[in-house]
């Protein structure tokens, strides 16, 4: 059984708290860490791919579009800037190639996506013909009809209305607007390519034509961030009453621009408001969203109407639904395995060409290894039920992280009270600093890249 050996683990301490922000990632997005996903694995993700297809597992569509206006200065991911439209039409012809070669495969044959999700990049930066195009062939490989949501990530610059009259009809149900801050000055510092002026008429235009769902981003400790306009933000965020907002707190990872100057001028704290700070930030914009009727959803988000805002996308990965990764870069998990496209474009679209799937590297959950992922991302949300994890994996968390779950107690951050264990509001605000003593002792202290 899984547990013994969860048990065996020795009592792992906390990492101590660094308040200062340095460079690294400090989100955890998946388990185990992506340092530890190989090219050799990529075998088993290949093997998955020729068994028939399961019977009732949720399946997701991700999509990654790869090119920006312009590189944020906070931005970790590999984007494109300096793409033509003949480059961006090729890359979207490999995607679609890439598409019909996995819609071939046993395992994904005949099946119907229950979300699917635009991603970047900036998926915004695509034109009205160049969407519509897409979209089309991709509906004829995967039919959307009994998706339950189309999630589109979108920078407001790129935002016409003409642009989001399509995005309704081509069937996006919520959009996900990167706003990060409300002061063009700080955008402009920070590299952000969009200003305050196209937030307002994007979103404005947005509401008007019914989406079922606009979720606003904002960062929390953007360089040159300040007291007052942080408070601003959190005003003019309300005041555009989106039914979901997410907070992220300000990470500055190794392959960022604001890393790169740091490096250069010798600076091993990044320019941005330390971590103690960014928290309270969150906290404090949390509070007022509550004051104003909204519910705390999980480590990052307030929704308007919990009962009725969900985010599937979200929550089905976090459980182990299937997520077919299309595109350059793009992550996904099939079958207990977890996989990553060549996160290039040019080998990217050279394997497409040869007629192979762009896999790049993968790696093979074990049973155990599948329930920390979903208990330590689940937790994000606040709470768990115990009885959930007995009944999907025969492991009861409250005796398998009894130390992990102890210390959370005694730092004051959460408790365990029947079968509901919880954090409260200062546990949530620096949950991924504690998921780590949740992991297996072998992916302790590796870099989330
Ligand atoms: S818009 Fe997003 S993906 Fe593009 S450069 Fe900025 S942070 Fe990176």
């Amino acid at each position: 059984m899984a547990t013994d050996s969860l048990l065996q683990q020795p009592p792992a301490p906390l990492p101590p708290k660094k308040e200062e922000t340095e460079a690294g990632n400090y989100f955890v997005a998946n388990y185990p860490p992506f340092s530890f996903w190989t090219k050799e694995a990529v075998a088993k993700a290949l093997e998955v791919l020729e068994k028939p297809a399961p019977i009732d597992h949720p399946m997701g569509l991700y999509f990654h579009i790869p090119f920006c206006r312009k590189r944020c200065h906070f931005c970790y991911f590999r984007v494109y800037t300096d793409k033509n439209a003949n480059e961006i039409k090729s890359y979207l012809d490999s995607a679609v190639t890439e598409m019909q070669m996995m819609a071939a495969k046993p395992y994904v044959h005949g099946r119907k996506p229950l979300f699917v999700y635009f991603g970047g990049g900036t998926p915004s930066y695509l034109s009205v013909p160049q969407l519509t195009d897409l979209t089309n062939r991709m509906k004829d490989l995967f039919p959307w009809d009994d998706a339950v949501e189309v999630a589109f990530e979108a920078e407001p610059g790129t935002l016409t209305e003409k642009k989001l009259d399509a995005l309704r009809s081509l069937g996006v149900t919520r959009l996900s607007l990167g706003v990060e801050n409300f002061d063009d000055h700080i955008l402009e510092i920070n590299g952000r390519a969009h200003r305050s002026g196209e937030i307002h008429r994007a979103y404005q235009h947005a509401r008007n034509i019914g989406f079922p769902q606009i979720n606003i981003d904002l960062i929390a400790g953007m360089v040159e961030e300040t007291e007052e306009n942080w408070q601003q933000c959190i005003e003019q965020a309300l005041e555009l009453a989106p039914d979901c907002l997410t907070i992220y707190q300000m990470e500055v990872p190794y392959n960022t621009g604001i890393y790169q100057k740091m490096k250069a001028e010798g600076q091993l704290v990044a320019p941005v408001a330390d971590w103690q700070t960014k928290r309270r930030w969150v906290k404090e914009a949390f509070a007022r969203f509550e004051a104003a009727g909204y519910g705390v959803s999980s480590a990052t988000t307030v929704v308007k109407n919990p009962a009725t805002t969900k985010f599937i996308y979200r929550d089905a990965l976090w459980s182990g639904a299937d997520l077919l990764p299309l595109g350059v870069a793009s992550f996904g998990h099939l079958g207990g395995v977890h996989l990553q496209n060549h996160a290039d474009i040019g080998p990217y679209q050279l394997l497409v060409k040869n007629g192979q799937l762009p896999i790049f590297r993968a790696y093979e959950t074990t049973h155990e290894e599948r329930f920390i992922r979903e208990f330590i991302l689940t937790l994000k949300l606040g709470h768990v039920q115990a009885s959930y994890y007995i009944q999907k994996y025969g492991i009861d968390p409250r005796v398998a992280f009894a130390a992990q779950l102890a210390h959370i107690h005694a730092e004051g951050f959460g408790e365990v009270s029947g079968d509901t264990i919880s954090l409260n509001r200062d546990g949530l605000m620096q949950v991924d600093r504690l998921l780590e003593d949740f992991f297996l002792p072998q992916h302790r202290h590796a870099r989330y890249t």
